[in-house]
């Protein structure tokens, strides 16, 4: 038989299902795949199951319900003055993971330069590549994620058509500033071209880091595609709903995407995100708040076990470094050794780089769950380590 796509041959399952496996054979507690054990908010999901009931169930408007396409512009000027027309500036998608790949290839030729910033999203590079496009990397480095700006300028160039970039960022929790979204800005400008702007976790920043969309910076209103997603912003990531805000010159391309990727997205689901787009100032405070007192459980159980924990900014995750556990081996036996032996399981963060030369000493906790769930998850891992401590001392010995 012939060859298959050769592209998707030689990709791996995502990460995130690959340990969501794992951790169910072991009967580990899954701190891999980002997902909350709790429920969103029971007027959004009584909204959707009441949609169910009232007779809306063929074929939603491609670009989506209108009630949630006006719930986005809304939230657009809300939350960040963003002026949208919700008739010809909205998208709705199946997902922020549907949204990229419709933002990606509204835009991008073969040939074209597209700068991906690592550690990146999984999906970003399969998707760049399927298209024909060129990946241009730039690197971030722990424990501080800075931007390297001169890396950045030079990653720039005459093909260079567009940027994707992460804020709130997974897995770092890095939460752009606005010098560095500045200095970002001038180079779109620059060399005119667009940016693709996953803000999936905009509500999700702590210690009063506020999410900045790149969109209101001088000149990006025409330029970026603003990614949200419902799964994120109301704790219901099985719900897949994504939102895609851009300049109407853009979305007309971003909507003829998502047609021939899923055409739209269940219309109950929609109309259960216009409800909660529109819920109170108090809900997505609270939900940063409630965030990061996981945030700091995690963190402070996750030091004390002697983990070296990064700052965490932003989204669901916190990275920490293995190295100070005197583990003797790379992120990926460590996220196995601790899924099989300590029934706890992370994400090696080599799974959100490119090349091989990756830091392989980084695993990512979500601190999405429960607090006796984090409490339970602790405890097995510091009894893993101590256990571990006294058989390096005995041998030691
Ligand atoms: N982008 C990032 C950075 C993510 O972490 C995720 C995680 N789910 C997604 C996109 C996908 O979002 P969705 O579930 O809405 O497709
Ligand atoms: N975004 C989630 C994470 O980073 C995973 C989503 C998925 O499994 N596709 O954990």
């Amino acid at each position: 038989m012939q060859p298959q796509n050769s592209l998707l041959s030689a990709t791996g399952t995502t990460i995130f299902t690959v340990m969501s496996a794992l951790a169910l054979e072991h009967g580990a507690i899954n701190l891999g795949q980002g997902f909350p054990d709790y429920d969103g908010p029971e007027d959004v999901i009584e909204a959707a199951a009441a949609a169910l009931r009232d007779g809306r169930n063929q074929y939603p408007p491609l670009t989506g319900v209108p009630e949630l396409r006006q719930a986005v512009a809304a939230h657009n000027r809300r939350f960040y003055g963003i002026e949208a027309d919700p008739a010809s500036e909205v998208v709705v998608t199946s997902g922020a993971t549907e949204a990229i790949t419709a933002c990606l290839m509204a835009v991008l030729n073969p040939g074209d330069e597209c700068v991906l910033i690592e550690p990146l999203y999984d999906t970003y590079l399969p998707v760049v590549k399927l298209l024909g496009a060129v990946p241009k990397l730039v690197r971030l480095s722990p424990p501080d994620w800075a931007l390297p700006r001169a890396e950045l300028a030079a990653a720039f160039g005459p093909k260079t058509k567009a940027i994707l970039l992460n804020t709130p960022m997974n897995p770092t929790g890095k939460v752009f500033t606005n010098a560095e979204l500045a200095f970002l800005a001038e180079l779109i400008r620059r060399h005119d071209c667009f940016a693709i702007c996953d803000e999936v976790y905009e509500h999700l920043t702590f210690d009063g880091w506020k999410h900045i969309p790149l969109m209101t910076l001088p000149g990006m209103r025409e330029r970026c595609m603003r990614i949200g997603s419902a799964g994120k912003t109301f704790s219901l990531t099985g719900w897949k709903v994504g939102y895609i805000t851009c300049d109407r010159s853009l979305a007309g391309n971003v909507a003829k995407a998502h047609q021939n990727l899923t055409f739209t997205t269940a219309p109950n689901l929609q109309r259960g995100v216009a409800v909660g787009l529109m819920k109170e100032d108090a809900y997505f405070a609270g939900l940063s708040a409630q965030l990061q007192a996981k945030r700091d459980r995690l963190a402070r159980g996750l030091a004390e076990i002697g983990f070296g924990v990064l700052p965490t900014q932003g989204s669901y995750f916190i990275t920490t470094d293995v190295r100070p556990l005197g583990f003797n081996g790379d992120d990926v036996a460590f996220c196995r050794t601790i899924t099989e032996e300590a029934k706890v399981t992370a994400i090696p963060v080599t799974a959100f780089y490119a090349s091989a030369e990756a830091p392989s000493h980084y695993a990512r906790f979500a601190f999405c769950k429960g607090e006796a769930v984090l409490d339970e998850a602790l405890g097995r891992l510091r009894a893993w380590a101590a256990g571990r401590g006294r058989q390096l001392t005995a041998a030691a010995g």
